[in-house]
């Protein structure tokens, strides 16, 4: 007993001793970062240096000096000054990490960022018709090119493409997807949240391991709006696994007038061993093989801004475009500008 309030005079003492906030402010190293950095910050440097003191003391910890606490002062009042967005060095060995600002665009890319952030810029204006134009005309014919699709809509992300594709084509309908595609792609994000908050039910068939084509044909239902197929980015089923193709997926949809869709989460313009061995497909093959949408994340393609791409037939590419929700999702100049340069 006698111990436990010798120890709490102590602290009381302590506490008593710690300098008070304007004894603080007279010391160099604080009146320096203030004229660094403004005096608001430093106040609040200064109380939560102080708050600090006070719970590390109580909790048995020796008092820092004057010196100490004003260097600490200064540390923390730089640091709460620096913008919380900045560079960083990416050692993880992942290329496009995204708690690491994914994709480091090209220099002419950087540039072109640069000279429409400082002024104004074409965004919504002809220059041909020297009148109001589109904003989604930017990119989108040079992702015609690379693609051979019949249109490109971009916008913000990847997930708004999915939520955006749901929503115009498969709002109140069902979508079939494989229980081996849904993706959860980091932060506690899953793909069939944002499915779900299109207003699209989602129909689950197959496996996690295996989906069969007769698994999807059973499914369709009067209510089957699409069929959806979603790219396993981060993660690979091996062994006792199968999964349909895009192609014989897309020949079932047709088949029962619904619509075929292919989140490719990356995808790729040129084939490669890994694209090969996998027994994946470039985005424009599939394009080309007659899938209804495809749509892939600008940032993860190219490289570019972060952006979502959707492509394929003219008509659902546009219907996508003209939906109340576009507005909301809609990219802008920085990341067009980043795209179309890249
Ligand atoms: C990365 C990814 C997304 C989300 O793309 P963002 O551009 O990050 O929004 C969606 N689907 C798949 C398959 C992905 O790999």
């Amino acid at each position: 007993m006698s111990d436990s309030q010798n120890m709490s005079d102590e602290v009381r003492a302590r506490l008593r001793a710690i300098p008070s906030v304007n004894e603080l402010l007279a010391e160099w190293p604080v009146v320096k970062a203030a004229g660094e950095t403004c005096d608001a910050v430093v106040h609040s440097a200064v109380t939560a240096e102080l708050d600090e003191e006070r719970a590390a003391i109580r909790a048995g910890a020796a008092p820092r000096s004057k010196r100490e606490l004003a260097s600490a002062i200064e540390w923390r009042a730089h640091r709460s000054a620096l913008p919380s967005l900045r560079p960083a060095v990416n050692a993880t060995g992942v290329v496009i990490h995204t708690n690491l600002g994914r994709a480091p665009l090209a220099e002419s890319a950087a540039k072109a960022v640069a000279e429409v952030a400082r002024g104004y810029s074409t965004l919504e204006y002809s220059v041909d018709t020297c009148s109001r134009g589109s904003r989604k005309e930017h990119a989108a014919q040079l992702i015609r090119s690379l693609t051979g699709a019949e249109d490109a809509l971009v916008v913000n992300n990847n997930a708004a493409a999915v939520l955006l594709v749901l929503a115009t084509h498969a709002a109140g309908k069902e979508v079939i997807v494989s229980r081996g595609e849904l993706v959860e792609i980091g932060g506690s994000f899953r793909i069939p949240d944002v499915m779900e908050a299109s207003g699209a039910k989602l129909i689950e068939v197959g496996a996690t391991n295996r989906t069969h084509l007769g698994d999807y044909e059973r499914a369709i239902t009067p209510e089957t709006a699409m069929i959806l197929k979603v790219h396993p980015s981060n993660y690979r089923i091996e062994g006792f696994h199968e999964e349909v193709s895009s192609r014989e997926l897309a020949a079932l949809a047709h088949k029962h007038g619904l619509l075929f869709y292919e989140d490719q989460g990356s995808g790729a313009l040129l084939p490669d061993d890994i694209l090969v061995r996998g027994g994946e497909e470039t985005t424009p093959a599939s394009v080309a093989a007659g899938l209804d949408i495809v749509s892939c994340s600008g940032d993860k393609l190219l490289g570019a801004a972060q952006a979502g791409i959707i492509m394929g037939r003219r008509n659902l590419v546009q219907a996508c475009g003209s939906h109340p929700l576009m507005r909301a999702l809609r990219p802008g100049k920085l990341a067009l500008a980043a795209l179309e340069a890249t």
